[in-house]
């Protein structure tokens, strides 16, 4: 078994039902990426507008693609024949282009706000009177061509698993607020993409629906 395979397997068998893995594959080849899909693993993360485009042709297409990087307005339509699901709404203006870009290709989006939880500073993320305005949006909320299907949110990096801990609950509780008032007759809203290969135990313990791993499943990027 390849070493890639073999973490895939070492992972799956801590992971509760519940628990969906995205591979994240940024900055890894095809021929690695292939390796992970022979293992069994179909769902994967990419961050980069451009890296996802000129690898995803070359891959099977039952691959489920997850956009989770900042994503710029200009680069929405290069990436609409590939993705399933981006995390990383972080403005009411992206998701509108995300809106009219999916409608033109005639794709259904599903799309997680991004949340900025960690205590350090990080440029993206919503804070939660702009998710509010987005989800009073009605044209938004009822578009044909996205799903809002929850919320995605990155801890601070530091070893203090407390700081951890209350950031990701954080989130949990974002998630359950807007579920309440905005969702709860959405069947569709239920996810929450929390946790990376450093603290997705800590995350899956907060209730994360999705995590995603690049490390612990490729091993250490090359910078
Ligand atoms: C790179 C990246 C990950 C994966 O990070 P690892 O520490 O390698 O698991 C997860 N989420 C986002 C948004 C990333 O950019």
């Amino acid at each position: 078994m390849s070493d890639i395979a073999a973490r895939l397997k070492e992972i799956r068998e801590t992971l509760p039902d519940h628990v969906r893995l995205v591979a994240v594959s940024k900055t890894r080849s095809v021929a690695e990426i292939l390796e992970a899909w022979q293992a069994g693993q179909k769902v994967f993360g990419e961050n980069k507008a451009q890296e996802l485009t000129a690898k995803a042709p070359l891959l099977p297409q039952d691959i489920e693609w997850h956009f989770i990087g900042h994503l710029q307005r200009n680069k929405v339509r290069s990436i609409m024949p590939y993705v399933h699901m981006i995390h990383s709404i972080d403005s009411h203006r992206l998701l509108k282009e995300v809106a009219g870009e999916a409608e033109r290709a005639g794709r259904r989006i599903k799309c997680l706000l991004q949340f900025y939880i960690a205590s350090e500073e990080t440029k993206f993320g919503l804070s939660e009177d702009e998710a509010a305005e987005i989800c009073r949006d009605r044209e938004l909320i009822h578009h044909p061509a996205v799903c809002i299907a929850g919320v995605m949110g990155m801890a601070s990096l530091t070893d203090d698993q407390q700081v951890i801990h209350k950031e990701f609950a954080t989130l949990r509780t974002i998630f359950r607020n807007l579920k309440e008032v905005y969702y709860s007759d959405n069947p569709e809203f239920t996810e929450i993409s929390m946790g990376m290969s450093d603290d997705y135990p800590v995350a899956i313990a907060e209730g994360s629906s999705l995590i995603r791993l690049g490390t612990a499943v490729f091993g250490s990027r090359n910078p």
